[in-house]
């Protein structure tokens, strides 16, 4: 036992050995017994009055003098409040510490709650996005961002990757936006301006647009005067035959190449597909099998499983050019007796469109960079079967501007699958109706 309750031991035995004495002296030892007890009592009484006055008005105050229990009690709660204030103090630190720093962020943070009420922002954010403090507070961001694009990125929910708009503010500035989920479906919206970047990105682009739209009429005069001179049967021209065949393929090389990078520029430049042209890609695909020449020069066996039903909201210049290149490669990869399979099919709600063959395979380490622009796995091979290393950017720039997905299982000397995925939102179903044409695209 503790020596506080030693003391209160004492206390009693004290009470009731002085109240015994008084009611033997005074011949009535009951009651005498009785009122030492009771004022005991009303002691312990005054005490938790005491602390509870104590606790509601001057907390801070040091506890008031006393002993035993009573005194162990104002101790143990005077440190136990001691320590809190001490962790609130530090824990306000932090916040400020956090708050200090992120308000010296140079980009925009806002924070939100779950509903999408602002909850806190930076003086970045405040310059960004016009907000004003404390006013905003507790506004939903919805109501002030008012732009439809981020109104559907923040319903939708997708927030991998972020979105980019012109400042609804002021004329000329891009500003970035991505939503970061954290702790208790609480929300971080990130705010950046792009603008220097967005300019960079756009000269760029421009720059590849001009040089190849510029590249491509010489290049045609070149690759039509060699395409002549190699048809040409004058025999001053026999010794020139074989540098005039290798230059009209490298003319016509170039020539690929120029329209490829063409297209790219054509699909960062234009907006997105709509839903407005319904695509019957069963259709799409039986005419890129009977107009691929290479197709009909290979030799390989060529199978076709197309639902019919199944009809894709898109741009059907994008989706051409998208099965061409995958069918191109398939032929280009494939030695002579393999097969070749296109199939066309839904999934669940999604819809696949698949090029698959029986080819040279790819192994898995180069599979990640298939797409970037000019990436080859056997650089000599794909020059010499006359490849513009752009196909599968092409193929990945349509799918994206489609909502969709690129899969590629492949083994090196069995074969690849070339796989894409379509969203629901994209799947339309066609019950024999004709497809429809749309405004023109791409
Ligand atoms: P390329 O014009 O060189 O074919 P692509 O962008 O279309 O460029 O393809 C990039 C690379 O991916 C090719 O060089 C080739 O190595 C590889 N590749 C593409 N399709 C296939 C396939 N069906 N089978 C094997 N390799 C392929």
């Amino acid at each position: 036992m503790s020596s506080t309750w030693w003391v209160e031991l004492r206390r009693l035995l004290l009470v009731l050995a002085a109240s015994a004495i008084i009611g033997a002296l005074a011949g009535a030892l009951t009651a005498a017994l009785a009122a030492g007890l009771g004022l005991l009592a009303g002691w312990h009484i005054w005490q938790l009055q005491r602390l509870r006055r104590w606790l509601t008005h001057s907390r801070r105050a040091h506890p008031p003098e006393t002993s035993g229990v009573w005194g162990d009690i104002y101790d143990q709660f005077y440190h136990l409040q001691r320590r809190n204030r001490q962790r609130k103090q530090r824990l306000a630190a932090i916040v400020r510490e956090f708050q200090q720093s992120t308000a010296a962020m140079p980009d925009g943070t806002v924070v939100l709650a779950p509903d999408g009420t602002i909850l806190w922002f930076n003086s970045a954010a405040q310059d960004l996005l016009r907000l004003r403090s404390p006013d905003d507070l507790g506004q939903r961001i919805i109501n002030l961002i008012r732009h439809p694009q981020f109104g559907e990125y923040l319903s939708r929910g997708l927030f991998q990757d972020p979105l980019e708009l012109d400042s609804p503010y002021e004329n000329g500035v891009r500003l970035s936006l991505q939503v970061i989920p954290y702790g208790r479906e609480q929300r971080l919206l990130l705010v950046r301006d792009v603008t220097r970047l967005y300019r960079l990105e756009r000269i760029r682009r421009d720059f590849v647009a001009n040089a190849s739209h510029e590249l491509r009429t010489p290049l045609t005069v070149i690759a039509g005067y060699l395409q002549s001179m190699s048809e040409d049967d004058d025999p001053a021209l026999k010794p020139w035959r074989a540098p005039v065949e290798a230059m009209a393929t490298q003319a016509a090389r170039m020539q690929g190449i120029v329209q490829d990078m063409l297209m790219l520029s054509r699909l960062d430049d234009q907006p997105q597909p709509g839903v407005e042209e319904t695509v019957d890609i069963a259709e799409l695909v039986s005419m890129v099998c009977r107009d691929s020449k290479a197709i009909a020069e290979s030799g390989l066996k060529l199978a076709c499983e197309t639902d019919h039903t199944l009809g894709l909201h898109g741009c059907r210049s994008e989706l051409h050019s998208l099965l061409a290149n995958l069918v191109a490669n398939a032929v280009k990869y494939t030695p002579g007796d393999g097969d070749v399979a296109i199939r066309w099919y839904r999934q669940d709600t999604q819809a696949c469109l698949e090029v698959s063959d029986t080819g040279i395979g790819i192994d898995a380490r180069h599979i990640p960079r298939l797409t970037e622009r000019f990436y080859r796995v056997d650089e000599g091979r794909a020059r010499e079967q006359g490849g513009t290393g752009l196909g599968l950017a092409i193929v990945k720039h349509v799918l994206q501007r489609h909502g969709g997905e690129l899969e590629i299982e492949s083994q090196p000397g069995k074969g690849s699958v070339f796989r894409c995925r379509f969203p629901a939102s994209r799947v339309i179903p066609l019950r024999g109706e004709r497809a429809t044409d749309g405004p023109a695209c791409g």
